[in-house]
């Protein structure tokens, strides 16, 4: 049985390694795999002891400067490991389909928050929730968008659902249609890290896409490297012909930024104007931008 075992771990290491692998099972599998099954038991538990919070991050209007919208991001604040970042857990969230309830708290919460920001601070802008493949793909995806939007009393229209086009390779026929639905429910579409990965230029042709956001390694290098940042600027051309509208995400520098100002793209989201903040900045956040400064009043004229 123990060997059978061993044999089944390593066999899951090559799987997750992609096809053709090989993998021989040794103790740092072991312990990989033993790190794995802890954090599942821990995550089991972390939505009903309320671990989960949400940050914010705004996104800005090249044209004016003032917050296009609000992008929500989980974070999880675990007593024993500590603050896990998404990219270390959702990955095993969505293998145990423990993304199906935790996606459906973040789209709750932040439909809430941005209802109470228009109440609060007469915010009109976005909000932007990640949605994972394994939601997607639950058959009550479209029921609990509905859900959310009608709890929490948030203008439809203002809803944005950031996706990947990864989510489109294995379930392309099942999933088109529920994006169909979605925008009859009045929300948005966004298709996040374009260009990382998979890029295919039929999808901007195939997905009712609302936003385009180009991943952010597109401009990581352009103080050394101008020749992704140049694609860059082309794709955000390229899809305004289409009626699509950019956005540019990891804007770090000024650098950077200087060269988007000079492109085609819409809008902008990066550490320079902001990092992603708890909740309770950004009421400081809105209130700036209701008196006209423009991206946060972090750039020098
Ligand atoms: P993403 O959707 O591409 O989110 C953008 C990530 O880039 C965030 O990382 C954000 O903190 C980071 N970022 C923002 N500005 C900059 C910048 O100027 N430079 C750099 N280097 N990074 C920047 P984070 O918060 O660690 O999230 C990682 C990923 O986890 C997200 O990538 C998203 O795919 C996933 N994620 C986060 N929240 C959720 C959620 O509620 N549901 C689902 N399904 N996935 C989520
Ligand atoms: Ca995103
Ligand atoms: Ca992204």
């Amino acid at each position: 049985e123990e060997l059978l075992m061993y044999a089944d771990t390593a066999m899951n290491k090559a799987k997750s390694e992609g096809k053709n692998s090989i993998r021989l099972y040794n103790r740092d599998i072991k312990h990989e795999v033993i790190k794995k099954i802890d954090m599942q038991n821990k995550l089991r538990k972390a939505l009903e002891l309320d671990e989960f919070f949400l940050q914010y991050q705004p996104q800005y209007s090249l044209k004016t400067g003032l917050i296009r919208g609000i992008e929500a991001l989980v974070r999880w604040k675990s007593p024993s490991l500590g603050i896990v970042k998404p990219n270390d857990f959702i990955p095993v969230a969505e293998e145990m389909g423990y993304i199906v309830p935790l996606g459906k708290w973040a789209l709750k919460k932040a439909c809430c928050d941005a209802a109470k920001w228009e109440k609060e601070f007469g915010y009109t802008g976005l909000i932007s929730v990640n949605v994972s493949a394994r939601q997607l793909n639950n058959a009550d995806f479209v029921e609990t968008i509905r859900e959310a939007i009608v709890t929490s009393g948030v203008n439809p229209k203002k809803l944005e659902l950031e996706i990947t086009e990864s989510m489109f390779i294995s379930s392309f026929e099942t999933a088109v249609p529920k994006l169909a639905d979605i925008i009859d429910l009045g929300a948005r579409i966004c298709l996040d890290d374009f260009g990382k990965g998979y890029s295919s230029l039929g999808y901007l042709m195939q997905l009712p896409i609302d936003t385009l956001k180009i991943d952010k390694s597109f401009i990581a290098h352009t103080e050394t490297n101008m020749i992704k940042s140049n694609i860059a600027a082309s794709i955000a051309a390229l899809v305004n012909d289409l009626g699509i509208e950019s956005i540019v995400e990891g804007v770090e520098t000024e650098k950077q930024f200087e060269f988007i100002r000079h492109t085609r793209t819409n809008d902008l989201q990066g550490f320079l104007f902001s990092r992603p903040v708890n909740e309770d900045m950004i009421g400081e956040i809105l209130e700036r931008n209701n008196r006209g400064i423009p991206f946060n009043g972090v750039l020098k004229n």
